[in-house]
């Protein structure tokens, strides 16, 4: 048996087409049943839905052979134990800093003055801030980022960013592109030795999918 990990919603969605031109039906639809184990057309293959944040893990320690997440997921986890052979071009966005319109963010950066920056990603964000030699505090959120300059928690976010207009809708302007994303293919080293030729045939079948 292999198990795939995915997440409900746009991975979920966007993963489908590859598994069908891999010849792989998944034969139950989230949005409508409360599975969270659902079987493919292929009796040795089987989906497993777990929160996005919660996929490299499961690769990681063997509850799911290999999984799709996204690159924001996978460099906040730490790629630890995971093995990285594709990247799936799928759930495309990319990871920015936004402030509230009018406030001055080079001004603040030319100055050296500390900046608050709210974010669900306080590895990406530490690592894009020490490079470019700004001080930071940062406050760890789990959702609606954008809310936080908005509430004075925060003067900037760090966050996805895909057709801008969340960040629109709450008057926030995008300042820095930190990095393009988009979602992968993460392996468990011991599922590709001990599963090897259904592993293989399985992942040659996304990358022919992908291209
Ligand atoms: P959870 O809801 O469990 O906290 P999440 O909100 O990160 O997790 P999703 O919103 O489904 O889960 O996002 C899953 C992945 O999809 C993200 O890790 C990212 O790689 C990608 N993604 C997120 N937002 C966008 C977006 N606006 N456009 C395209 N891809 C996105
Ligand atoms: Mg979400």
């Amino acid at each position: 048996m292999i198990t795939l990990a995915l997440s409900k919603g746009r991975i979920f969605d966007e993963t489908l087409p590859l598994l069908r031109s891999a010849g792989i039906e998944v034969l139950e639809d989230p949005s409508t049943s409360r599975k969270l184990i659902l079987p493919t057309n292929q009796p040795s293959v089987r989906v497993v839905l777990v929160r996005a944040s919660d996929v490299p893990t499961y690769v990681q320690y063997g509850g799911a052979d290999l999984g799709v997440t996204g690159l924001d997921t996978l460099i906040e986890h730490g790629g630890a134990g995971l093995y990285q052979p594709l990247d799936l071009k799928i759930a495309r966005c990319r990871m920015s800093v936004a402030v509230p319109k009018g406030f001055d963010y080079e001004g603040a950066v030319r100055q050296g003055s500390r900046l608050k920056v709210a974010t669900k990603y306080l590895s990406i964000a530490k690592d894009f801030f020490a490079t470019k030699g700004v001080h930071v505090d940062l406050v760890k959120l789990y959702g609606s980022m954008e809310l936080a300059p908005l509430t004075g928690l925060a003067q900037a976010i760090v966050d996805l960013v895909s057709t801008g207009s969340t960040l629109l809708a709450n008057d926030l302007i995008e300042v820095e592109r930190i990095m393009e994303v988009s979602s992968r293919l993460v392996v468990n080293q011991g599922a590709l030795v001990l599963k090897r030729q259904a592993m293989r045939e399985l992942m040659d079948a996304f990358e022919r999918a992908v291209s």
